[in-house]
C-alpha cells in the first residue's frame, strides 16, 4: 500500500467543495504563510512498519498535486511540492496549510493560463502551468445609455462606511476551515440570475452579476454552504440590505444579500448546514431572492462552479 497515496485521495475528498464571496471589489492578498513540514523524514534505524504506514508524506512530493474546476470563476486545491517554504499562484501569495494543502481561485475574467509556483527550502524555484479554460458568459447587448446611478457625491456619503466595513469584514483572517469542504446550497430554489451575466450599453459595458441569485420564496430560510466564521452580520445596507459575510478561510470568503432576517452575530462561528438567515428583498432588490457570491482575495468565483447542479 502506498501511503502517500493514501494521503492525497483522503485530502481529494476533503477537497471538493469550498467556496466564496462577494460583492463589491478589490483588495489586499493575503499574508503569505510558512509551509511546516519537513523536505525529507528520515526513516529511523529500528523502522517499524506500522509507524512508517502512518506517515503522511515521505518526502517525495516533487511537484503539485491538485484537484478542481480548471475555468473562470473557478477553484482548485492541492497539496504543495515538499520542503515549499511560500508558494503564489501568479501574483497571489498562496496560505499554506500545516499539512501542505492549499486553496487558491481564478477570477471570472483569468487569462487562459497562469503559474503555480513554489520556493523550495533549498532555495529552488519550482513552476508549473495552470490551463484555465475560457467560458461564455450570457452578454446582452442594449442599444440604451448606462444609467451613471450611485456616483452622485451624496450617494458616497452614505455609501462609503458600508463600503468600508465589508472591505474590513473582507480582510479578516479566522483561520476557518470551510475552504475544505464540498459546498451545499445555501438554499434551493429557482435560479433567477446566474455568476457572470453582463450587459453592453451601447458599447459601454456595465459590471457583471458577481453572484447567484436564487428564489425560493420571501422568508425562507438559508444556510451556510460551508464552514466558517461570520464577520459581517448587519441589516440596512444601501444595495445590500441584510448582509451577512462568511470567512472560509485561506481567504475564501461568502456574502449573503437582501436578507430579511439574520440569526447569526459578527465573530460567531458557524457549521455547513447552519440556519443563518431568511430570504429577502432588502436593499436594492426587484424582488425577495438570495444573492449568493464568493471571493478568494479579489477574484470573483462562480458558486456553481463549487456546489454543482441543483438537484
Ligand atoms: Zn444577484
Amino acid at each position: 500500500m502506498i501511503v502517500r497515496v493514501m494521503g492525497w485521495s483522503s485530502l481529494v475528498a476533503a477537497t471538493l467543495g469550498a467556496s466564496l464571496l462577494v460583492s463589491c471589489s478589490d483588495s489586499e492578498a493575503a499574508a503569505p504563510e510558512r509551509a511546516s513540514f519537513e523536505a525529507t523524514e528520515r526513516a529511523d534505524d529500528s523502522a517499524d512498519d506500522d509507524e512508517a504506514a502512518d506517515a503522511p508524506f515521505l518526502g517525495q512530493n516533487t511537484r503539485f498535486s491538485y484537484t478542481g474546476e480548471f475555468t473562470q470563476g473557478g477553484w482548485m486545491r492541492g497539496l504543495v511540492p515538499d520542503g515549499t517554504v511560500s508558494a503564489t499562484l501568479g501574483d497571489t501569495p498562496l496560505q499554506i496549510a500545516e499539512d501542505g494543502t492549499f486553496f487558491a481561485a481564478f477570477d471570472r475574467d483569468a487569462d487562459g493560463s497562469v503559474t503555480l509556483s513554489a520556493r523550495l527550502d533549498s532555495g529552488q524555484m519550482h513552476g508549473e502551468t495552470i490551463t484555465i479554460t475560457p467560458r461564455s458568459w450570457d452578454i446582452e447587448r442594449v442599444n440604451v445609455a448606462r444609467r451613471s446611478g450611485g456616483s452622485s457625491e451624496a450617494w458616497w456619503r452614505r455609501r462609503e462606511p458600508e463600503w468600508n466595513a465589508i472591505q474590513e469584514a473582507r480582510a479578516k483572517e479566522t483561520g476557518a476551515t470551510g475552504w475544505q469542504q464540498d459546498f451545499i446550497w445555501p438554499v434551493k430554489g429557482r435560479i433567477s440570475g446566474r455568476f457572470g451575466r453582463q450587459r453592453i450599453y451601447r458599447g459601454e459595458p456595465g459590471s457583471y452579476h458577481s453572484g447567484i441569485d436564487i428564489a425560493p420564496g420571501n422568508g425562507v430560510p438559508f444556510v451556510a454552504p460551508a464552514d466558517g466564521v461570520v464577520v459581517l452580520a448587519r441589516t440596512g445596507f444601501s444595495l445590500e440590505g441584510g448582509l451577512i459575510i462568511i470567512d472560509h478561510g485561506q481567504g475564501l470568503n461568502s456574502a449573503f444579500l437582501h436578507a430579511s432576517r439574520i440569526v447569526v452575530e459578527e465573530g460567531e462561528a458557524v457549521t455547513q448546514g447552519q440556519h443563518i438567515g431568511n430570504v429577502g428583498a432588502t436593499g436594492r432588490a426587484t424582488g425577495p431572492h438570495l444573492h449568493w457570491s464568493l471571493k478568494w482575495n479579489d477574484a470573483r468565483l462562480d458558486p456553481l462552479l463549487f456546489t454543482g447542479p441543483m438537484n
